[in-house]
């Protein structure tokens, strides 16, 4: 395929923002987090960042977005950059085929999540960055790290949506104490929830979204934030866990590593060349963006990036 242009670009994203523009089944936005039931399920993003520093975007680009889970791919990196491959024995690599919040395995498996993209597994990773640190210095690091990939320090957390979330989190707390019990957790379940919820909370645009992902493909023009051989693993566990019991079928229909979050956002990674978010809020059964999948599934179509051929 010869190589695509600007004008290819901003046809293609155009093409697939007209498209789910014209859908009426959004899916259901999530309503277990108070302040994420009351965003507009009619909001649809797309931006790509590419590794040459071109950027392009079509739709709801600037308007920030609650990245949840998506959070766990930057908490990832900072976790392995501050434990090495020791986090390993906290945390497996497996996909787990049960929903995001699923507390079922923890008990068979002695409260050690299958993978750091489950619940379970990104508190125990954002638990491992805590140590030695504070809640404030933990999502400081978080932050700086999230600002530098992106280039933008205008990026934060919203407080409300923190709080509505630690005020309802019954689920995520019934998972920390029962991995403390089994001495898995570190910190007071409040503590490190208090951090993990706060990191869920980060707003981002598209925009920023797909900047800061540019840290997992090895982005020439950027600070080297995490080793080639990092960016190789995080990548890996992005394809089989980043989308839950989902994740078979974004493989199978996208072929590219991606993380989705509650909050309707996706980052995509086309290694090597672009890293791509989108956002659309309503959320299809296994809790990750209808619309989103739908249009990064025709992105990698219409550019030819699916790393499977
Ligand atoms: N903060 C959300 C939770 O813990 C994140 C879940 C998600 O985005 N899948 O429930």
């Amino acid at each position: 395929m010869a190589p695509l242009t600007a004008m290819d670009f901003a046809a293609i994203l155009d093409d697939i923002e007209h498209a789910m523009a014209a859908r009426t089944d959004r899916g259901r936005v999530a309503d277990y987090i108070p302040e994420l039931a009351r965003i507009d399920p009619a909001q649809f993003a797309i931006a790509v960042s590419l590794a040459d520093g071109r950027s392009f975007a079509s739709g709801n680009a600037d308007t920030p977005f609650s990245i949840q889970s998506v959070s766990k791919v930057f908490t990832l990196a900072l976790a392995l950059g501050k434990l090495g491959d020791r986090l390993w024995t906290r945390v497996g690599r497996e996909p787990s085929g049960l929903a995001f919040n699923s507390i079922l395995q923890l008990e068979h498996e002695k409260g050690r999540p299958r993978n750091p993209f489950i619940n379970s597994g990104a508190i125990v990773t954002t638990d491992a960055i805590l140590e030695g640190a504070t809640p404030a210095e933990t999502l400081g690091a978080i932050l700086r790290f999230i600002r530098t990939a992106a280039d933008d320090d205008d990026i934060h957390i919203n407080e409300a949506v923190a709080r509505s979330e630690t005020e309802t989190g019954h689920g995520n707390f019934a998972l920390a104490h029962y991995m403390r019990a089994h001495g898995n957790l570190h910190h007071a379940p409040e503590l490190t929830l208090g951090t993990y919820f706060h990191q869920c909370a980060i707003d981002m645009t598209a925009r920023q979204l797909a900047r800061a992902g540019r840290f997992l493909i090895n982005a020439p023009d950027m600070p080297r934030m995490v080793s080639p051989d990092r960016v190789r693993r995080i990548n890996a566990l992005m394809m089989t866990c980043g989308h839950y019991d989902g994740s078979g079928d974004f493989a199978f229909r996208v072929g590219l590593p991606g993380k989705s979050g509650v909050g309707g956002g996706i980052l995509v990674i086309a290694p090597g060349r672009a890293a791509i978010a989108v956002w659309s809020p309503g959320l299809n059964a296994q809790g990750n963006s209808l619309l989103g999948t739908e249009a990064v599934e025709r992105l990698a179509r219409a550019t030819g990036w699916s790393v499977f051929g």
